[in-house]
């Protein structure tokens, strides 16, 4: 590898610091960051409106190197699962899920993840490294060049594939920074997501940001006695914990926070949970995102009827809890976080 700094990997501010040090004025981060996300450019030649001996210094200092396709899978609903190749040859997938209102890309931030989730092909891969910003962004501009012929672009960020984004906070928050920048991709904040598994310091100190960028909560439980069985970092960081810092986010950024509930039979989708469920999120005013389970072959888990999925939803409506079911996305391929990946290493 080498060991220039991939250009898009900085943030507007960085990159703005990296001029500075070359001497250089402020405003030359932002004509370098319109050249690659405006103009889509992936070459320092291409960059017409710099002096070439100060391309030549670029090139010297930087790299644009985006990821490889090492396997593409296309759905007939529209849905792109890829993996992809970082430059030390690990694999990582990224989604692109085509909805009625844009193209949303499911990112992932790190190579495996140690949290060890009991539902997900993901967390049967340990955590190898965290990603650095460039590998993320190569991720959605890889996207973008796919999409490009269809005159489509990405419209929404979700940082919700394979990895905990807290476990890798700097580089992701660097990450979304150029995404929502309106000199880099310029997607609005309320279109960026970043979804934890309920790492409690991360929840803290993401909602002192000062940023409109969503947050969402894998919560997948609303008892510990259950939760525990799907997510060991329920452990470290159990409900109240969790909640409370959810409590403090919404104090600190005024902004409504998602939980996703994957709904897996017998295990919590009963009339228990339901109740415990509405306990939970009815004073927080939150959003109940319903997921009716994606099997895999690595475990028992076996996906909720569509009578318990909607009875969930029906319920959470008549509480007043604002709640959808998630529409499913690229059945006929490997649809569920993390399986693709998995086939591979196993192979
Ligand atoms: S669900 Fe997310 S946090 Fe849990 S193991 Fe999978 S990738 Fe990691």
């Amino acid at each position: 590898m080498s060991d220039k700094i991939n250009m898009y990997g900085l943030s507007l501010e960085e990159l703005e610091e990296q001029m500075e040090k070359l001497g250089q004025k402020k405003f030359r981060a932002k004509q370098l960051y319109s050249w690659l996300y405006r103009f889509n450019v992936d070459s320092f030649d291409d960059m017409t409106d710099i002096s070439k001996s100060f391309r030549e210094v670029l090139k010297e200092r930087y790299t644009l190197t985006l990821p490889k396709i090492y396997t593409k899978q296309m759905s007939d609903d529209g849905t792109i699962k890829l993996l992809l190749e970082l430059e030390d040859g690990h694999k990582v997938e990224t989604v692109l899920m085509h909805y009625f209102y844009g193209d949303s890309v499911c990112v992932s931030s790190e190579v495996g993840c140690n949290m060890g989730c009991k539902f997900c092909a993901s967390g049967l891969l340990k955590k190898v490294r965290g990603l650095d910003a460039s590998e993320m962004m190569g991720q959605v501009l890889i996207i973008n060049q796919l999409l490009r012929p269809l005159k489509r672009k990405v419209t929404h960020v979700v940082v919700m594939g394979t990895g905990e984004p807290f476990d890798n906070y700097d580089n992701v928050m660097s990450f979304i920074k150029a995404v929502n920048s309106q000199f880099g991709l310029d997607i609005g904040a309320r279109h960026i997501t970043v979804s934890t598994a309920g790492v409690v310091p991360g929840i803290l100190k993401y909602g002192k940001e000062g940023l409109q960028i969503n947050l969402a909560i894998s919560l997948h439980a609303p008892l510990d006695e259950v939760r525990n069985k799907l997510m060991p970092i329920n452990q470290a960081y159990p409900l109240d914990q969790v909640m409370a810092a959810v409590d403090q986010y919404f104090a600190d950024s005024n902004r409504q926070v998602t939980f996703e509930y994957i709904m897996i039979k017998d295990l919590n989708d009963t009339d228990e949970c339901l109740k415990a469920l509405i306990d939970l999120i009815k004073p927080r005013h939150g959003f109940v995102n319903l997921i009716p389970y994606n099997e895999v072959m690595e475990n028992d888990f076996r996906r909720s009827s569509n009578n318990r999925v909607h009875k969930f939803h029906d319920a959470l409506l008549k509480a007043g809890i604002k709640s959808t079911i998630r529409k499913e996305f690229g059945s006929d391929i490997d649809a569920a976080c993390g399986q693709l990946r998995a086939r591979y290493e196993h192979k």
